[in-house]
């Protein structure tokens, strides 16, 4: 345990060994982007894990920023508020060492939180251009991207940017949908993206699987469809041996569209769907991704207006959070004692 970890945990109290004016607000107080220092976790200024809120991310390792956009959603609006509930959400989880990993992320990575991309609400159909060029601008460095939505028609300008970078990538997606009906190639529609992904040559269908599915489409269109009554019957082991055996060594991008997870345990998303995930399925899928190589992921579709007791946000910022430790591993931390990395 680090020392900050302890003391935060109460060994000595919050402040033990550090004087109180240089606690707090670490956001925008402190030019550290490793470690830790305690947080009130109810108060302070917020970003995403009390990272440093910057634009100079010349030194990041991962580069965390919203994109407050929902209106290609087809049901209940309100995606738009989700990034600022997730950092809410986020406070918890930037206390103590990770579990069950047992360390510290900021150990080995320098996350910062960028801040959200601006969108002109007036001028939508602006908004594939503002996204492309928002993810364009952080990936010219070498780091990588954990974005929280908005709804899921934002992760189609983000994955054009990452190919434009990387190439043709493999897909783990996360989803209560497959997200490739059929559109008239022009509209700005969540539900659709991925088709138009697919056709325009960004992402590999046959090295890409789709986890949590449960709404029908009469085509798969190549994709590797695990249903949520797959993933029931199989569990979250039988999932990564999929992924394995699909995406293999291939650049892939991770997006997690929250509705994935059960209504019961995530009911703040604007198209909810029954017989979902658990929120530990896909933590413990999240958890076993190390092993592949990642180049971005995002969180879409929280919606905080029909949360609970910000159940969905807790979830999603989980989610993100963990998945930054899968990273850290990656950058040299102690693979999981539990073996799930
Ligand atoms: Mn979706
Ligand atoms: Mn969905």
């Amino acid at each position: 345990m680090s020392d900050s970890a302890e003391s935060a945990a109460g060994g000595g109290g919050l402040i033990a060994g550090s004087a109180a004016e240089s606690l707090g607000d670490q956001a925008f107080r402190s030019d550290e982007l490793h470690g830790r220092k305690p947080e009130m976790t109810y108060g302070g200024a917020l970003s995403f894990l009390r990272r440093r809120y910057t634009r100079d991310i010349a030194d990041a390792d991962i580069v965390v920023s919203g994109i407050p956009f929902d209106m290609a959603t087809s049901n209940r609006p309100g995606a738009r508020l989700g990034p600022r509930a997730v950092r809410a959400a986020s406070t918890g989880l930037a206390e103590l060492d990770a579990y069950p990993f047992g360390f510290d992320p900021f150990d080995y990575l320098a996350v910062v939180d960028y801040g959200d991309c601006f969108i002109d609400y007036g001028h939508p159909t602006e908004a594939v251009e503002r996204i492309e060029a928002h993810c364009a601008e952080i990936l010219a460095h070498d780091a990588q991207m954990v974005t929280f939505g908005g709804d899921h028609f934002v992760t189609y300008p983000i994955l054009r940017a990452h190919a434009a970078k990387h190439g043709p990538l493999a897909l783990i997606h996360f989803d209560a949908h497959p997200d490739t009906w059929p559109d008239d190639e022009g509209r700005l529609d969540h539900g659709s993206m991925f088709l138009r992904a697919l056709q325009e040559g960004i992402i590999d269908p046959s090295a890409s699987v789709q986890i949590g599915i449960r709404t029908h489409n009469d085509d798969d269109y190549g994709f590797t469809v695990l249903g949520a009554p797959w993933v029931h019957r199989n569990g979250p082991a039988a999932v990564l041996e999929v992924v394995r055996e699909r995406v293999g060594d291939r650049r892939a991008y991770v997006t997690f569209d929250i509705d994935c997870i059960d209504p019961a345990f995530a009911p703040g998303t604007g198209t909810p769907v029954s017989g979902g995930l658990t929120t530990a399925q896909a933590l413990e899928i999240v958890r076993g991704l190390a092993p592949f190589d990642i180049v971005g992921m995002d969180v879409v579709e929280v919606a905080p207006a029909y949360d609970v007791s910000e159940i969905t946000a807790l979830a999603a910022a989980t989610l993100a959070h963990d998945f930054i430790c899968t990273q850290a591993v990656r950058a040299g931390a102690p693979a999981s004692p539990l073996g799930l990395t």
